[in-house]
């Protein structure tokens, strides 16, 4: 078989960015999706005053792969940028909220950080390089910036992107431009002056620190997808395998054969869907582990607590509080609550507190009351929308197994020509970074002789 033919595992935004630049080329595929519906977690609700995100809340456009899809599906979907406000972060410290710094002056003067550690960040840039590619991000953040920069800082970070645990975290692998600041500049702060001073190729212009939704929910740019894609070409409530030959998939009696195959499920999915690997193949990938986070979606037709004038607030684990974090999106969005309402996205759990993912709804929402309300300023907590969604593979954490499992799916993938073994257990966990993966995935097959 000598023609191109692409077999493509889940329809979230991995495996349809992968599609649709497929598609493009003109190279036949088939997206096997094992639920009734494509976006994986990225799905959009409303019920009609509320227009809220049940999965991711809004992405960074990191890569210029993402702003490129965007123009590609211009017309098709609406790109959203947030508003002013989502510059400013919220950090929770003894009580109150405070915000992160943003310029020198604040910096100066915030309580987020000790006077002593203030005085660190003077001396980082003359601070000797770490050596220890699988060193946590905890243990770099304190030899570099000091534990109060990790307290308040890192540490929500760190909630924010991976509900996870920097001491768990390794930056080499999790926050790969963060670690290459020390390795090439030997400095986070001269790191960052002087790469703000190289110039910049076009790719890096169109990456960027904005925020980004889409008009009318993210998932708009998943139907935006299905509809270039063409619905008859993903296959809904598949229980698809794969033999080695030629990759033969296997469903529902019927065999058909691929020449490529993108598996873009969890790390945990692969032995089922891939019966030729071996237990040994496999056992470095499987380990892989991934935070459990419950999402509460909270709205408000009139909204009477604080004023909502930030991207939302980070909960340190210091602070011993139950949620990680609330996102203010009716501030950052448009159309999301009514004019004088207030929708909210709260997540609990994560890798430090993942008994509270186990809690049962009635017991949980209590718990997520009882903060809410303190933090967010409110007498009374009676909310017009209050929603959970439970993930129990929300995350994937880059720890230090990282080295091993990516040095097993190169392995397996040179031994196995055409099978790529993607979606977040490599690469990157945010949107931006699925996209950049999805993409060059497809153009790697489009490109190969
Ligand atoms: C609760 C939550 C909040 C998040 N918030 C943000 C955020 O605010 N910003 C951000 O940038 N990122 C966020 N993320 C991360 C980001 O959403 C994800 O990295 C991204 O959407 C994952 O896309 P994906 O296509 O790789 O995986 P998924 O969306 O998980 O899609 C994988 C698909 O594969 C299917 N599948 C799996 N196994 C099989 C199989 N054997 N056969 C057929 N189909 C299969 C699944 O059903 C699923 O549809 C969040 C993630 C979660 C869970």
């Amino acid at each position: 078989m000598d023609k191109k033919k692409v077999a493509i595992i889940g329809a979230g935004i991995s495996g349809l960015t992968a599609a649709y630049y497929l598609k493009k080329a003109g190279i036949p595929f088939t997206v096997f999706e094992q639920k009734k519906f494509a976006g994986g977690v990225m799905q959009s609700k409303t019920d009609g005053t509320f227009l809220y995100e049940t999965g991711p809340n809004s992405g960074v456009i990191s890569h210029a792969e993402l702003a490129d899809l965007f123009c590609d599906l211009n017309g098709k979907c609406e790109l959203e940028l947030a508003n002013e406000a989502s510059v400013k972060r919220l950090i929770w410290q003894k009580g109150k909220w405070t915000p992160l710094p943003s310029g020198l002056f604040s910096a100066v003067s915030t309580p987020l950080f000790t006077l002593k550690d203030k005085f660190r960040v003077l001396l980082e840039p003359f601070r000797k390089k770490g050596n220890n590619p699988n060193e946590n991000l905890a243990e770099l953040v304190k030899r570099r910036l000091g534990k109060s920069f990790l307290n308040y800082a890192i540490d929500p970070f760190i909630l924010g992107i991976y509900a996870g645990d920097p001491n768990y975290i390794v930056p080499k692998y999790a926050l790969p431009k963060l670690y290459n600041l020390e390795q090439k500049y030997g400095s986070f702060v001269g790191g960052t002056i002087k790469k703000a001073k190289e110039p910049k190729t076009e790719n890096d212009q169109k990456a960027t620190r904005k925020i980004f939704s889409v008009k009318g929910g993210l998932q708009n740019l998943i139907h935006a997808l299905v509809e270039e894609i063409g619905p008859e070409n993903i296959q809904y409530q598949s229980d698809v395998k794969f033999t080695d030959h030629r990759f033969t998939a296997i469903k529902q009696g019927k065999q058909e054969t691929f020449s490529h195959v993108i598996s873009t499920g969890t790390a945990t999915s692969l032995p089922e869907l891939f019966p030729f690997l071996s237990e040994s193949d496999l056992q470095n990938i499987t380990v892989l582990k991934y935070a459990k986070v419950v999402e509460a979606s909270i709205g408000f037709k009139i909204w009477q607590g604080i004023k909502l004038d930030a991207f939302g607030g980070l909960v340190p684990y210091i602070e011993n509080k139950n949620i990680l974090g609330v996102l203010f999106m009716s501030s950052l969005f448009e159309n999301r609550a009514p004019k004088e309402g207030g929708l909210f996205t709260v997540f609990v759990g994560g890798m430090r507190k993942a008994y509270l993912a186990d809690l049962p709804e009635d017991k949980l929402k209590a718990i997520i009351a009882d903060d809410f309300k303190e933090m967010m300023g409110l007498e009374k907590f009676h909310p017009d929308l209050f929603e959970l969604n439970y993930y129990n593979q929300a995350i994937a954490q880059y720890g230090s197994d990282s080295e091993a499992r990516l040095a097993a799916i190169t392995q397996i993938e040179k031994e196995h020509k055409g099978l790529y073994l993607a979606g977040s257990m490599r690469d990157g966990v945010g949107i931006a970074d699925r996209v950049k993966q999805g993409k060059e995935l497809a153009l790697q097959i489009v490109n190969q002789s």
